[in-house]
């Protein structure tokens, strides 16, 4: 069963003072006193309400918990016993890439205890990862920076040295206390506020993880981007994202890709379009021309008479897609540019070419409409 947020099971908030704690714990320690309550599941309640006010009352493991939430206290046996929860990523902030920070938190083989040791899987992460256009295109391997919590190389994990065994529990982990209610008096057992239920303590606090036994690092991995990646597709490192607690497999990374706009080429799915500028003489006369493609530059023949918007493809230009083996297709949209500025020479020989009659049908027609609307 899914661990409880210790807040959630006191009823109180984040904030609440000593106080409300206090209260809040006296009001359900009364209520599922297995001894008066007849509520169903009082024993695992009652034990569930005396756990989170162990924590929440000690000012020290209140604050380990608010950082590492029950991971904090699932310490197993011997030597990296320690067994880490998940990290939430619904607040993550997507940054650039590389300022990310995500945390991963490690099962370091905690295997000593039957209490929290059932094996889980590390939660998924997800960054974002920019990329050029030329990158998404053709693919390409980039390393990315991450930030993870591992385990502490200094102290091996358990937050210190000169290992003792703990005095309140005597090595237990667990200490009986007497708890005093309007009800009367009743023992019962709790995890020991003092080693956290490792039944061990330290004489000399690890100053490099403060205690805690973990360590933020930074990690590169490389990732091969596949060719043919658009944005807002996502790839999968299957078993990169937070490890998993108690020998449980890790999550699962996944990087989603923000490309880059191209000066040139626009891109819709696996096809590429390129607007291409060419000069009226062009466009009447028809010519050959150089462009450019995705893989090299081809020459291609545009008919006389060609006009604006016309589309030529190129068939299997586009991109060549690794994860889907789809090729995609070149077009070419024709744009013939009107001149604005013309030498007195080029003037004439445009009135020259005016004064030819260049009517066609189609203008032909258009002027006939114009006449009969008169
Ligand atoms: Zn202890
Ligand atoms: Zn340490």
């Amino acid at each position: 069963m899914e661990k409880r947020d210790y807040y959630e099971v006191l009823g109180v908030d984040k904030n609440a003072s000593s106080d409300e704690i206090k209260s809040a714990f006296r009001r359900l320690a009364k209520k599922y006193h297995p001894d008066v309550s007849k509520e169903p599941d009082a024993e695992a309640k009652f034990k569930e309400v005396q756990e989170a006010y162990a924590v929440l009352s000690d000012e020290t493991k209140r604050k380990q918990y608010d950082q590492f939430g029950h991971a904090a206290f699932q310490n197993g046996g011997g030597n990296g016993g320690a067994g880490f929860g998940g990290f939430d990523f619904s607040g993550f902030d997507y940054e650039d890439i590389f300022d990310n920070i995500f945390g991963g938190f490690g099962g370091f083989g905690g295997s000593g205890r039957s209490r929290g040791s059932r094996p889980t899987k590390g939660n998924d992460s997800l960054v974002r990862m920019k990329l050029s256009f030329e990158e998404a295109v053709y693919g390409t391997k980039k390393d990315l920076d991450l930030d993870v919590i591992e385990e502490c190389d200094e102290c091996d994990g358990v937050g210190g040295f000169n290992e003792t065994t703990c005095e309140k529990c005597h090595g237990s982990g667990t200490i009986t206390t007497e708890q005093r209610t309007i009800l009367g008096s009743f023992l019962s057992k709790t995890t020991c506020p003092n080693c956290g239920g490792k039944g061990k303590t330290y004489k000399r606090k690890c100053t490099n993880c403060n205690g805690s036994g973990r360590v933020k690092k930074r990690k590169t991995i490389e990732v091969k981007v596949p060719a043919g990646v658009d944005n807002g597709n996502r790839l999968r490192l299957s078993g990169k994202g937070s490890a998993g607690a108690n020998g449980g497999p890790n999550g699962d990374l996944y990087i989603e890709f923000s490309v880059a706009e191209h000066d040139f080429y626009v891109r819709d799915g696996d096809d590429i379009y390129l607007e291409t500028p060419i000069t009226i003489a062009e466009a009447i006369l028809g010519t050959k021309k150089e462009v450019p493609t995705l893989f090299g530059n081809v020459v291609l023949t545009i008919p006389e008479g060609s006009e604006s918007g016309e589309k030529h493809r190129i068939k299997g230009k586009g991109i060549n897609n690794e994860s889907s083996h789809h090729k995609g297709d070149m077009y070419i949209v024709l744009k013939v540019v009107t001149p604005k500025k013309l030498t007195k020479e080029q003037k004439k020989i445009v009135e020259m070419l005016r004064d030819t009659g260049l009517e066609d049908s189609e203008t032909r027609k258009f002027q006939q409409f114009v006449s009969r609307n008169n």
